[in-house]
């Protein structure tokens, strides 16, 4: 069984603090990646129609035999198909390609604010929630802006907003926006991607101190912040090592010197820049 702890979102729905992400993993590769996460004990799986891996993704879900409610699905719209219906659209072909009849969470990837459409598209994911086909339902790469505007004209409230995230750039105005709304954090790239940021000496010495390794110690500090994770690796000693990280605990002078780090470095677009 996965040790990993759960948070309740907005609507009462549970969902696994630390999940598996898999972005730029080939369609191909996807079955063997995800059947390793779900070996290890991950149960919560982060795909995107715009990733080309959810029918690899889909496959290894449902040939895993693990019983449909102890996973958790998300999946995500693309830019292409804003709008009420073009979303519904979009949405039946995801869980066609995943081979699933309801997702535990639907995103709008991106506001795209230039075309000015994600409150529509918004309405479609509220129908999708209500037909009980999406278990909750949120957004990616929200500003507060585009938060508020769904605050104000919607009638559900995004369960979550999954944005950019690591200990050099820690959002903590959208965290704190977050947090005023019922609004849970989750965290994509949160390991920066594994460049730059798991050299730093500060994971490198907590990690010594510990006996953990600086991606650890980075996720560490995300879950004790509260965030939502979902490290990606296909390697499989790596998706071990990122789910290894219940059976020890920063103290506040450690979550001090990981916050220390945080410089601002957005190493993906800007979400006011991408339509
Ligand atoms: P990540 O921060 O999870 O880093 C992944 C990379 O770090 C791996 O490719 C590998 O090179 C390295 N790595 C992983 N584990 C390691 C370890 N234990 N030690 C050393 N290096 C390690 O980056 P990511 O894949 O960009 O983000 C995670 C997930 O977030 C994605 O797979 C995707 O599901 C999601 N995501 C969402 C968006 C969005 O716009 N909503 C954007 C990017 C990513």
């Amino acid at each position: 069984m996965s040790n990993v702890p759960t948070i309740t979102l907005n609507n009462g729905v549970t969902m696994p603090q630390l999940g598996f992400g898999v972005w730029q993993v080939p369609d191909a590769e996807a079955e063997t990646a995800v059947r390793t996460a779900l070996d290890a004990g991950y149960r919560s799986i982060d795909t995107a129609a715009i990733y080309g891996n959810e029918a690899g993704t889909g496959k290894a879900l449902t040939g895993s035999g693990l019983p449909r409610e102890e996973l958790f699905v998300t999946t995500k719209l693309w830019n292409s198909e804003h709008g009420y219906d073009a979303a519904l659209r979009a949405f039946d072909d995801s869980l066609r390609r995943l081979g699933l009849d309801h997702v535990d969470l639907y995103l709008i990837h991106w506001p795209a604010p230039a075309k000015d459409k994600y409150l529509d598209t918004w309405r479609a994911l509220e129908k999708l929630y209500a037909d009980g086909r999406a278990r909750a339902i949120g957004v990616s790469n929200f500003q507060p802006a585009h938060l508020q505007r769904v605050l104000d004209e919607g009638t559900v409230v995004p369960a979550l907003n999954q944005v950019e995230l690591h200990p050099d750039f820690a959002q903590a105005d959208v965290r704190a926006f977050h947090a005023a709304h019922g609004i849970a954090t989750e965290a994509w790239s949160p390991l920066g991607q594994g460049k730059g940021l798991l050299d730093e000496p500060v994971l490198r010495e907590l990690g010594e101190k510990h006996g953990r390794s600086p991606a650890q110690i980075a996720l560490r500090w995300h879950l004790q912040l509260g965030n939502v994770v979902i490290p990606k690796s296909v390697t499989p000693s790596r998706i071990r090592e990122n789910i290894d990280v219940f059976g020890f605990e920063l103290d506040d002078a450690d979550m001090a010197a990981v916050a220390g780090l945080d410089a601002g470095n957005r190493i993906g677009d800007n979400p006011d820049d991408v339509n």
